[in-house]
């Protein structure tokens, strides 16, 4: 599937799977881990988890940790492209 690049939202960052995946792993720090808890989340229904703990093991709330991130994944990645990412990284057997 061809990545359209008018729609790319990475900037000068590299084109196709290698640039989402550059681009997603900015958006948390290069922690791949944690990109990999994040991406499920992007389909939406985390709203539960607004006031627990934020998944990457720093002490905020959801909501004042990484729910944004979540959130700006889910708005400039679309939902193929976020599976074809969870894929990867479970292909590129990262240890997570
Ligand atoms: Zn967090």
């Amino acid at each position: 599937m061809p990545v359209s690049e008018r729609r790319w939202p990475g900037g000068e960052r590299g084109h196709g799977v290698v640039g989402y995946f550059q681009y997603a792993l900015d958006l948390v720090g290069g922690n791949v881990a944690l990109l990999f808890q994040l991406l499920p989340m992007t389909k939406g229904g985390h709203g539960r988890l607004r006031n627990k703990a934020c998944p990457c093991g720093s002490t905020r709330k959801f909501k004042r940790c990484h729910l944004h991130t979540v959130e700006n994944i889910a708005r400039s990645i679309k939902p193929s492209h976020r599976q074809w990412l969870m894929q990867g990284i479970k292909d590129a057997g990262v240890a997570l």
